[in-house]
């Protein structure tokens, strides 16, 4: 169904994994989507192939979110050409994990100006066009590490952590102006992100997911689909968790 026919939408990072998945859901679903990234071309460019090939209208663009006039750039670059932005998916993270003692002042300061200031960053400029046309929907991602914390992870999951804050503060400041702000929580999902760890640490994590898997990028895209379009018009300041029931 194209329930986001006329809609353009913001999927940052969505050059794989989740974020691609979500370009690919929304774009099939109707909406224009912009998919963003920062160091890898190829592979965006190949996202925006696949969503054509299926019919969709999708157009790569790189920026770094983390960088705050870039990111202005970049959102106002695409209000320019498009005239309006109607769903803003805050998707694009890093990790640098790590045990607190040990843990570089560079990779803390990478994944908070990662995942935390390019939220900031993409919904302060994104919210102004959505507070023009009053109305939008924006969807930060968060993690089940910023809810119930993990090891190796203090830079992560206070990003994600900071990302749930600051989605229900916005919720509270633009819900007057017809946008809604959720968030959603993955729990462990198959991506590049994951891929990374140790079997040790993912044999560990599976022992604590109900459904007793690991969850697929598209199923985190279904979930920020439903918040992007009209079926949740009276969800706002809320975290989803798909987390397959840890
Ligand atoms: P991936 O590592 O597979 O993809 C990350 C994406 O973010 C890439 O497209 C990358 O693009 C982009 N990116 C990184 N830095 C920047 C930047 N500065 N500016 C723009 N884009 C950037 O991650 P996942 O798909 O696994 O994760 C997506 C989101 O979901 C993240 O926020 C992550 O924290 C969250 N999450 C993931 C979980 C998992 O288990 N996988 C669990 C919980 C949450 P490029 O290569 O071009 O830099």
């Amino acid at each position: 169904m194209r329930r986001l026919e006329g809609k353009v939408a913001i999927v940052t990072g969505a050059s794989r994994g989740i974020g691609a998945a979500t370009a690919k859901k929304l774009a099939g679903s109707g909406a224009m989507v912009i998919i963003n990234y920062c160091g890898s071309a190829e592979a965006a460019s190949q996202v925006e192939y696949e969503i054509e090939q299926l019919g969709g209208v999708a157009k790569s663009v790189q920026c770094d979110i983390s960088d705050y006039e870039k990111c202005k750039e970049f959102v106002d670059c695409i209000y320019k050409e498009y005239g309006q932005i109607d769903i803003l998916i805050n998707n694009a993270g890093v990790t640098r994990d790590g045990l607190l003692i040990g843990m570089d002042e560079d990779d803390f300061d990478k994944v908070i100006d990662t995942n935390l200031k390019g939220t900031f960053n993409c919904m302060k400029f994104v919210s102004k066009y959505m507070i023009k046309k009053r109305s939008g929907s924006i969807i930060n991602i968060s993690s089940v590490s910023g809810i119930m914390g993990n090891p190796g992870q203090v830079n992560y999951s206070a990003s994600k952590a900071g990302i749930i804050g600051m989605t229900k503060s916005a919720a509270k400041e633009l819900a007057a102006r017809n946008i809604r702000v959720n968030a959603v929580a993955p729990g462990f999902v198959e991506s590049n992100m994951t891929d990374k760890l140790p079997q040790s640490v993912k044999d560990e994590a599976g022992k604590h997911i109900s459904l007793g898997r690991f969850g697929k990028p598209e199923e985190i895209a279904n979930a920020v689909a439903f918040l992007a379009g009209d079926e949740s018009s009276y969800i706002t300041g809320q975290v989803i968790s798909v987390d397959g029931g840890m």
